[in-house]
């Protein structure tokens, strides 16, 4: 009987809330514990190979930073403060790609840090994850700007062109294929319809999950994809929230994880 109110309390925590705390959990969802590797002998041969090929993959991106700070392939080089290549754990099963950086991020030089970069962090606990366990990057790495003559005007922010999508467009996939996550979430209508499909609506992609297909790297397996809203735009549009926590779920169902939640859900 109390472990049913406290099941219920927790679900109330994640479905009930309103405004932002829509996305705040005290806890992570419980999810099941990745499968660890307990025999000895296993482990030895397997360990040597795997710690050859997370360096290798940190070079590689290691590199790929330095490119990308050096980058004027696209105007947006010649304003930018910092350039944002991205950040968080290169060996994650889960990936957020956003459309680019906005005024905070061009000045930290990190992804996701005004506002939106918080939800996002909220979105992500609520999710059963950490921010450190999941790698975070946008589609393209320097900050568009409505006036790049004006860049400590506030509102200033704008979504990325065609054109500098595709000039940047190399870097977000070599960092697909390197880190070869098992799944990604596209934030927003120019991640989605850059990385799914080029349709005339989002909401046409938005909450399924697709195979990833990358123009200039193969990624070492497959990668599912599923696109959901911006934070900014969740901030915009508070009520949009429930629509994004269900697509999330979908992502969660595919991800092995969706067993805590229903339960939840049903005994709430
Ligand atoms: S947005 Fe991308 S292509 Fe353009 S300058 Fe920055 S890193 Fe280079």
């Amino acid at each position: 009987m109390q472990k049913a109110r406290n099941l219920a309390k927790e679900l109330k925590n994640y479905l009930l809330n309103e405004e932002e705390g829509f996305f705040i959990a005290k806890k992570p969802l419980k999810t099941k514990k990745a499968e660890t590797i307990t025999k000895k002998d296993t482990a030895q041969k397997i360990v040597p190979k795997v710690k050859t090929v997370v360096k290798d993959k940190a070079v590689a991106l290691s590199e790929l930073i330095e490119q990308i700070k050096k980058c004027t392939r696209c105007e947006l080089g010649k304003t930018r403060i910092k350039a944002v290549p991205g950040e968080g754990n290169i060996n994650t099963k889960l990936m957020f790609i956003g459309e680019g950086p906005g005024f905070d991020e061009d000045r930290q030089g990190r992804p996701f840090v005004g506002r939106a970069g918080q939800l996002l962090d909220k979105i992500i606990v609520a999710m059963g994850f950490k921010r450190e366990e999941v790698f975070i990057a946008n589609m393209v790495k320097c900050h568009p700007m409505k006036e790049p003559n004006n860049p400590e005007k506030h509102g200033n922010d704008r979504a990325p062109n065609q054109e500098e999508i595709a000039l940047c467009r190399r870097y977000i996939e070599e960092q697909i294929a390197l880190i070869s996550p098992d799944f990604i979430v596209a934030l927003g209508s120019v991640a989605g319809r850059s990385l799914i499909k080029d349709v005339p609506t989002f909401s046409a992609i938005r909450g399924k999950i697709y195979d990833l297909n990358l123009t200039y790297a193969t990624p070492a397996k497959p990668i599912k994809i599923l696109a959901t809203f911006h934070p900014a735009a969740l901030l915009r549009n508070p009520a949009w929230k429930k629509d994004a926590w269900a697509d999330l779920k979908v992502l969660l169902a595919a991800m092995g994880r969706e067993h805590k939640s229903q339960t939840n859900e049903k005994q709430g």
